[in-house]
């Protein structure tokens, strides 16, 4: 399965990028991180920042998103590595040329007060194209994963049409079920749940129900399966944290949603968190271990078309729509 790209619609890279610099470590995607994902097929991702309850978000860390993301992406650039992506044209140029597509992304808009001119300065001063409105807990855009309930605010309302308009692809991972409802129905173009897992392999509360999984696939939307040890298997659960736990998470999301409508949103977390804080899922411990997730699903009898599509193909068809 070498020959068919891999696109890994979440990665915490620039989450990473920062908190190394934060703590004085050298850090750069170059040297850090692309290596590892040339390693395991993945010819694109979509790389996030994050600021985790407790962290300062305001507005001098998006000053420093805008510098840093855009330095270290046009960096890796200028070396010839990778590209970035500021559409969906833009992909295959990528692999063409054979760079890794890198996708400019924030998760959780907190930080932007509620002020949707950040949300314009984001999009055109650090590259924006992939947006999570709200991180676990609320913000003035609505409800998140582990808030009050809430759904969308007016503003949130207002920031997804911002977003529509201008070209970016809404995420709505961490949002409450409540405001994942009010995206949906609110959306004008497809959006996407970039790391979740099915409920019916394991629920944590917080995977995705078979209702909801057919719900994004019938709003031609896209749901990403991903790698978290707690979000497929019991903590402590060791036997099953693992690459055949995953392949049965990946498998109902595709037999649910359909083999258009599921992308890998892989979300390794070793580079961010102690073994013993994060031990990773075995025989898929981080990116250079991808191709085994392409060759499982050989080996369940999918198709070289649907692996294509959902390890490259269904992530460029929506973010292509979504920022044409
Ligand atoms: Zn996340």
């Amino acid at each position: 399965m070498k020959d068919i790209p891999v696109f890994d619609i979440h990665a915490d890279l620039l989450m990473d990028l920062f908190r190394r610099r934060e703590n004085g470590e050298p850090c750069s995607l170059a040297a850090n991180h692309l290596p590892r994902l040339s390693a395991g097929g993945i010819r694109g991702a979509v790389i996030v920042d994050c600021r985790m309850a407790g962290e300062s978000a305001g507005h001098e860390h998006l000053e420093a998103f805008i510098r840093t993301a855009r330095a270290e992406i046009l960096d890796t650039e200028n070396k010839g590595i990778a590209k970035c992506i500021l559409s969906g044209k833009d992909i295959q140029k990528a692999l063409d040329e054979g760079r890794i597509a890198l996708v400019s992304a924030y998760e959780g808009l907190k930080a932007t007060g509620g002020n949707l001119s950040w949300i314009k300065r984001l999009y055109s001063e650090a590259f924006l194209r992939v947006a999570v409105l709200t991180h676990n807990d609320d913000n003035e855009y609505g409800g998140g994963a582990l808030g009050s309930g809430q759904g969308l605010s007016q503003l949130g309302m207002d920031a997804l049409e911002l977003m529509n308009k201008l070209g970016i692809l809404v995420d709505m991972a961490h949002a409450s079920p409540k405001t994942r409802q009010d995206i949906l129905m609110g959306s004008e173009k497809p959006v996407m749940l970039s790391h979740t897992s099915s409920a019916a392999i394991y629920n944590t509360g917080r995977n995705l129900s078979n209702i909801e999984l057919r719900q994004i696939a019938d709003h031609g939307g896209l749901v990403g399966a991903m790698t978290s040890p707690a979000a497929i298997a019991a903590p402590g659960d060791r036997q099953n944290q693992s690459l055949a736990r995953y392949m049965e998470h990946l498998v109902n999301m595709i037999n649910v949603a359909g083999t258009e409508h599921v992308g890998l949103g892989l979300h390794f977390c070793e580079y961010l968190y102690s073994r013993e804080e994060y031990p990773p899922i075995q025989k898929l411990e981080d990116a250079s271990k991808t191709g085994a997730i392409l060759d499982a699903l050989s080996k369940a009898g999918f198709s070289k078309n649907d692996i294509y599509k959902i390890a490259w193909g269904n992530f460029v068809r929506v973010f292509s729509e979504s920022c044409p």
